[in-house]
């Protein structure tokens, strides 16, 4: 990674350290906002957002124009008159992100009836979803939309149930802690212990929200670990994801993408979630 690059993910701001290029005096800028990555529009590699704010070098006031751009792969900075190496670093501020991952999770811990809510935003689609007086072209891009959200939905459903055990059980948070990979590969000296004990909730709420859900294979990994159930049957669930999400990718057929077969694919979905919700209750009634 370049001095001008910085992974975005849950990043708010940024802040930038250069050589100013008409003093040589090192300028730290304020801190800059970091542009939204929308994932439910405009998803392609190409989507760069980008945030620009002017910095003034304290010593001789010269303004310079920063760029902080991010795109699905990545961020990085631009100065107008900067080389690229005279931006010595990025620092990223996670200050704020750190307050989001609170937030997110008592947003999923105050929320009961998870799978209710699944339903009720995948009913949306059958009610709502009347394309055929627009043109061809339009609803083949609204359809797309629509995968997106929808593979949202089921990530958002898989996510919440796993966080609302762990979080509500301390058998599953033990479980969850053990065998996460990332958890269960970290190393350290027996003298650092007390201050790994606090960072444990930590590292748990961090991963717990940064997991790809909708990585089917994962999420059957740690079902299997926390709860002890295996996921239903979900090489269907995975080609719709595999082939939809990536749709911006792709060039999917475009007999693909019609209206009757989405409706279809919601219906698989929200089987294999009907048949996991039943394996879930049957797993707590045998308790
Ligand atoms: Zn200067």
């Amino acid at each position: 990674m370049c001095s001008n690059e910085f992974i975005p993910l849950g990043v708010r701001s940024i802040r930038v350290r250069f050589l100013c290029s008409n003093c040589g005096d090192e300028i730290l800028s304020n801190d800059i906002r970091v542009p939204n990555q929308d994932y439910e529009s405009e998803i392609s590699l190409d989507a760069v957002k980008e945030n620009t704010e002017i910095t003034i070098c304290s010593n001789c006031q010269k303004e310079f124009k920063t760029h902080v751009s991010v795109n699905v792969t990545g961020g990085w900075v631009n100065i107008d008159n900067i080389n690229k190496e005279n931006i010595l670093s990025v620092i990223t501020n996670l200050e704020k992100a750190e307050r989001d991952y609170d937030e997110r999770i008592k947003q999923i811990l105050t929320t009961s009836e998870t799978s209710r809510l699944f339903f009720k935003e995948t009913e949306q689609f059958k009610t709502n979803c009347n394309l055929e007086h627009l043109p061809i072209s339009t609803q083949k891009i609204l359809i797309k939309k629509c995968y997106v959200a929808l593979i949202a939905y089921l990530e958002q459903y898989m996510a919440s149930v796993l966080i609302q055990k762990v979080y509500s059980n301390e058998e599953y948070l033990k479980r969850y802690i053990k065998t996460f990979p990332y958890i269960r590969q970290q190393k350290f000296n027996l003298s650092e212990i007390y201050d790994k004990i606090h960072q444990v909730n930590d590292i748990v709420k961090k991963e717990l929200l940064n997991t790809s859900y909708r990585n089917l294979s994962l999420t059957n990994c740690l079902y299997k670990n926390v709860f002890g159930i295996e996921l239903p049957d979900f090489r269907k669930v995975n080609e719709i994801i595999n082939t939809f999400y990536c749709s911006y990718y792709n060039n999917i057929p475009d007999e693909e993408i019609t209206m009757d077969k989405f409706a279809n694919n919601v219906n698989t979905i929200e089987e294999f979630v009907k048949e996991l919700e039943s394996l879930i209750e049957s797993k707590q009634t045998s308790k």
